[in-house]
């Protein structure tokens, strides 16, 4: 059997023994949660995570190394800056427009005794300041992408300036990479039972009542996730990128699964890329750029799920957004996307920036923490399609360039 329908199955029984216990036996579910499903879980998050921060640097030096010239970079820099902001904002206006329609927060909600700790977003020039890293050692061991993307960008141009001086290094990387790359296939195999824990842990640990009461909020968000996965970038990857959409999900899904399940972008860094690159076709120079990049800074699903939220919460403490606000709304909520770090549940917290900016109750956030991981997970898988349809479309418009030259 392959890989992918193996984890499908992953999935499916996954989500059957956790409904299964949810319904019919808590205690059971709790012993097996600690016991079963959480190792499972645990081990394959904590396998590829092992991968990310060396894969990052590897891969995008060599990807710089790769494209030689500078221009180049800006270029290919500039294409996929551009298709993450406006996506990103393709997204949120899906969402508001979706949740202003459906009204999913008119009717009755509790909202007393709800609570919610905001954390304070870090100020915007900070975050950009801190693209620098003032010790590449200390960003590596911390995680911290950006930083790390910044460091591998200069290590890159340097490798290209200094050619035939640094081939020893150059090619150290280039075999640093393949190990990592036949790790992630080797990793994968344990896909499918880490896709079985992982999904048995969700269900399993969701009250139904909780679902019940925020159907149509789900409703809203999942529809609004679907319309924009299949039109704007089943469109993006057509037109811009001269690909057959279906052949394009079909090829990356995998990498979707696996995303659905972590709820983390960061985490499944490693299996999109080598999705990207093997069933895609896309070039490995590119890949390794826009992807870490995407998986950083480009969160169309999370966007989409804070317009949503913002109009639910609105809905629900009975405010009228006026249309200063929602504008407000649609450029917090860029910014916010892109904070996001790629880990399970911050686009949650980041909600909070977009409510304040708006002047909303951020304990609004208490109403729909309850469900918010079922919703991760599919945002999440939303995310990195976003940065693979990038991918696949620099790759088909950097194809001109080669062929001129
Ligand atoms: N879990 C999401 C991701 O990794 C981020 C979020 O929306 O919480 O892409």
């Amino acid at each position: 059997m392959n890989l992918t329908v193996r984890i499908i199955l992953g999935l499916i029984l996954g989500a059957a023994v956790g409904l299964l216990l949810n319904l019919t036996s808590p205690e059971l579910f709790t012993t097996l949660n600690t016991w079963v499903f959480v190792p499972l879980g645990k081990i394959f998050i904590n396998f590829i995570k092992m991968l990310v921060v060396p894969i990052v640097f590897f891969s995008i030096t060599l990807g710089v190394a790769g494209l030689g010239d500078p221009k180049k970079l800006g270029r290919i820099g500039a294409k996929t800056i551009t298709f993450f902001l406006v996506t990103t904002c393709i997204a949120i206006l899906i969402g508001l427009g979706l949740a202003s329609v459906m009204k999913p927060g008119v009717g009755d909600f509790n909202t007393e005794g709800a609570s919610f700790e905001t954390t304070e977003a870090p100020p915007v020039v900070d975050t950009l300041l801190n693209i620098i890293p003032t010790n590449p050692v200390a960003a590596m061991a911390d995680g911290s992408m950006l930083q790390i993307i910044a460091f591998s960008i200069f290590v890159g141009f340097a490798l290209t300036i200094l050619g035939e001086k640094t081939a020893g290094i150059k090619s150290l990387i280039e075999q640093g990479n393949e190990i990592m790359m036949y790790l992630v296939n080797l990793i994968m195999r344990f896909a499918p039972y880490g896709t079985f824990g992982l999904i048995a842990t969700a269900i399993g640990s969701q009250g139904f009542d909780a679902i019940r009461a925020m159907g149509l909020y789900m409703i809203v968000v999942v529809l609004a996730l679907f319309i924009h996965t299949f039109v704007t970038y089943g469109s993006a990857v057509a037109i811009l990128g001269k690909t057959n959409p279906l052949s394009f999900f079909k090829g990356f899904f995998p990498a979707m699964t696996v995303a659905f399940s972590t709820s983390s972008s960061n985490a499944t860094l490693p299996v999109s890329m080598n999705t990207a690159q093997n069933n895609l076709k896309v070039p490995k120079s590119i890949s390794s750029f826009v992807q870490p990049l995407g998986a950083t800074i480009n969160m169309d699903g999370t966007a989409i799920m804070q317009g949503v939220a913002t109009i639910f919460i609105a809905q629900v403490f009975g405010v009228d957004l006026s249309m200063t606000q929602i504008v407000t709304v649609v450029l917090t909520a860029v910014l916010a996307s892109i904070g996001t770090a790629g880990v399970p549940g911050v686009g949650l917290i980041m909600l909070a920036m977009v409510l304040s900016s708006v002047g909303l109750p951020a304990e609004g956030i208490a109403l729909i923490i309850g469900i918010d991981r079922l919703l991760d997970m599919t945002r999440t898988a939303v995310n990195i399609t976003g940065d693979a349809a990038c991918a696949v479309i620099v790759a088909e418009t950097e194809k001109k360039h080669v062929t001129q030259a």
